[in-house]
């Protein structure tokens, strides 16, 4: 039996007081940490299927570890309104990216007890979104979406258990996994905390995301040559550390002056890393992101130009690595109207700048998504945090929304 928290009043308290009791449950002693399948990840399946069952869902986990609570309509065989996000976190998280979505979802579908909702309701806490685990982002909903091949499948974590062995690990089946991909619903909506300051800087409660920007990943490596700090004339150094330094500035000028463009230089190893030798060998990592693809897709070319072409005046190889390539989603325009029309006049409309669950399911099913303001813009961090009026918005958004998608739903 599992230990539950008395109920507070509203829901808004029910849902922030859930997720905060489950950023206690964790892989470590102070701070949240929650991966793919990991003991702390049953736990908290245990804890959130009780949630789901007390709002009436039948509950199971998929092939692919996505917790699940169908709620039945009162039309059998109307299509599904899928409703949910992750449930896994980065180190050291904070206790709702992810988790508010699947709180929220789980409290509009319970609102719905005694209402007429002619179509089911699926409640969806995806098993992995962050990539800690393996490297690899939307385990659960690329599963969902059929997109989860054997090649995935077979990634390590840093044990060198795979995907395939974790999931055989929990005791369900990867051979099914085909079987989790949904094919059609009516729709998909997740709540999610912004994760940036846009919100709180216009001092709007939530906002409606149009498109989730696309994203191009590189691993770039200046290649030059090994000598001594002291007897090496500057002239005849093949430095791959300033070749690299250049680089950075090169790429950080390029996004600075293309409206909506960002660009990141995060990581940083350079070889052999010792003080008195003249850096052999740097690797850096870039990401570039844009609302259009066209704008992102010039700016990542020019930036891998202005490395060439750095890397050949200075006498150095250039090795460039394209790791991931994701276009811009778009949300459905039909869905998004609906949304806006559940949400206070003038609610703004924004392009996330992060990748989410929604990413991966809008190209399958007709997706939409609500950004919740994040006081002080702070993400993945334990100071994350939400406002008690926003989720109280937020939910009464959500019901409005499933009561429109209901009466449109009725009139078919
Ligand atoms: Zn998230």
């Amino acid at each position: 039996m599992v230990q539950t928290k008395p109920m507070p009043k509203s829901d808004s308290q029910t849902v922030i007081a859930r997720c905060r009791q489950l950023a206690a449950v964790s892989e470590m002693p102070h701070g949240t940490f929650r991966t793919f399948l990991s003991p702390a990840m049953k736990r908290c399946y245990e804890i959130v299927s009780e949630w789901m069952k007390n709002a009436g869902m039948a509950v199971r986990v998929d092939d692919a570890g996505n917790l699940r609570g169908l709620r039945a309509g009162v039309q059998p065989g109307k299509r599904t309104l899928v409703m949910g996000s992750h449930l896994d976190t980065v180190r050291d998280a904070g206790a709702f990216d992810g988790i508010l979505g699947v709180m929220m979802a789980i409290a509009v579908a319970e609102s719905c007890k005694g209402s007429q909702v002619p179509f089911d309701i699926e409640v969806i806490g995806f098993s992995e979104e962050e990539g800690v685990r393996f490297g690899v982002p939307f385990i659960g909903s690329r599963a969902l979406a059929g997109l989860l091949d054997e090649q995935t499948l077979q990634r390590s974590d840093s044990a060198g258990i795979t995907i395939a062995q974790a999931i055989r690990n929990f005791g369900l089946e990867p051979r099914h996994i085909p079987a989790v991909a949904v094919g059609t619903a009516l729709g998909y909506i997740e709540f999610h905390i912004e994760q940036g300051p846009v919100l709180e800087a216009a001092g709007e409660a939530v906002g409606i995301v149009e498109s989730i920007a696309g994203q191009n990943h590189a691993t770039v490596k200046f290649i030059g040559s090994a000598n001594h700090a002291g007897t090496t004339p500057m002239r005849l150094r093949r430095d791959a550390l300033t070749a690299a330094a250049e680089w950075i500035i090169v790429v950080e000028r390029c996004a600075r002056s293309t409206p909506g463009l960002v660009a990141t230089t995060g990581k940083i190893d350079a070889l052999p890393g010792v003080s008195n030798v003249i850096a052999a060998e740097v690797t850096l990592s870039l990401d570039v992101r844009h609302a259009a693809d066209d704008a992102r897709v010039g700016a990542y070319d020019a930036m891998r130009g202005a490395a060439t072409e750095i890397a050949a005046r200075r006498g150095l190889l250039l090795q460039w690595e394209d790791s991931l390539s994701l276009r811009t989603v778009r949300m459905d325009p039909m869905l998004t109207e609906e949304l806006e029309g559940a949400s206070p006049p003038g609610v703004r409309r924004m392009v996330s700048g992060a990748g989410h669950d929604a990413m991966i399911i809008a190209p399958h099913i007709p997706s939409t998504m609500l950004f919740l303001r994040t006081p002080g813009g702070i993400s993945h961090h334990p100071a994350e945090n939400v406002l008690p009026e926003d989720v109280e918005l937020a939910l009464q958004i959500g019901r409005r929304f499933v009561e429109s998608l209901s009466a449109r739903s009725s009139r078919s």
